[in-house]
């Protein structure tokens, strides 16, 4: 080899090894949304329209299927006396939030995400754990996300391992993650999962799932970060997505980093 292609190589090599230390920055997700702000409550609509306003990659949001087989928009089971998977779809939509709105059903969540073309759906499922209730609710929500074209906007993300595996065999093209700790990269890949979604306390005790998971071609999502500390621990560390209550505070943090 020539010198000259000797030093063409070194300055590739010295290239792609600073391209590899400059990580991209995680993407913000707001955790139910943008709602510790005026005007806002958890899962609302406006929660969604804010997080789209202040540039949030992503907005995360909470689903239960209802009794009679609606799907409502709602992070507690149980909120101001109505129990999610209990009730009727009707029931809990006419729940009134905070900031005035009534409890949106996931149809109307999802046609206002279809109006704003630029927000990534964070929809978690929320289950009680009965297979049948949960295969039913990845139907359902499936044929949704295809009627308001979100499909290739949305990833899916839940605590039942169950519902992962049914969402993803039904929808192979959407980004599934899984929220419990209990399960690593190796074993999520194996279920052609896109990655692992972890509480920062998983990934505290277990930090080489990121590197792991980024060898395996997958990709870590972290909840509920707040604080700013963590948040620089975690871009240090590669994570790909952060999910906060505070998008505003992570995206002054990621601007921070990055000088
Ligand atoms: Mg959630």
């Amino acid at each position: 080899m020539s010198n000259t292609a000797k030093i063409i190589l070194a300055a590739a090599a010295a290239a792609a090894i600073a391209l590899a230390a400059v990580a991209a920055p995680p993407k913000v997700v707001a955790h139910r949304g943008f709602w510790k702000t005026e005007g806002s409550a958890q899962n609302s609509i406006a929660s969604l329209v804010k997080a789209d306003s202040v540039g949030a990659f992503g907005s995360e949001f909470d689903v239960w299927l209802a009794a009679d087989s609606n799907l409502v928009v709602n992070h507690n089971r149980v909120f101001r006396g109505v129990d999610m998977p209990l009730c009727r779809g009707v029931e809990a939509r006419a729940v009134r939030l905070d900031n005035g709105e009534n409890l949106p059903s996931l149809d109307q969540y999802l046609a206002a995400a279809a109006q704003l073309p630029r927000m990534r759906a964070v929809l978690e499922l929320k289950t009680e754990g009965d297979t049948a209730r949960e295969n039913l609710a990845c139907r359902m929500v499936s044929q949704m996300l295809r009627r308001y074209g979100l499909e290739n906007r949305t990833d899916f993300i839940s605590f039942s391992i169950n519902a992962c595996r049914t969402f993803h065999r039904l929808e192979p093209g959407i980004p599934v993650f899984y929220l419990g700790g209990d399960i690593g990269p190796d074993d999520l890949h194996a279920d052609g999962l896109a990655g692992g979604d972890y509480s920062w306390r998983t990934i505290q005790k277990n930090p080489q799932w990121i590197d792991r998971a980024h060898a395996l071609g997958m990709e870590i999502n972290v909840w509920t970060v707040d604080d700013p500390e963590v948040m620089r621990q975690l871009i240090d560390m590669g994570a790909d997505y952060i999910t906060t209550n505070r998008p505003d505070l992570l995206q002054t943090v990621i601007a921070e980093s990055a000088r």
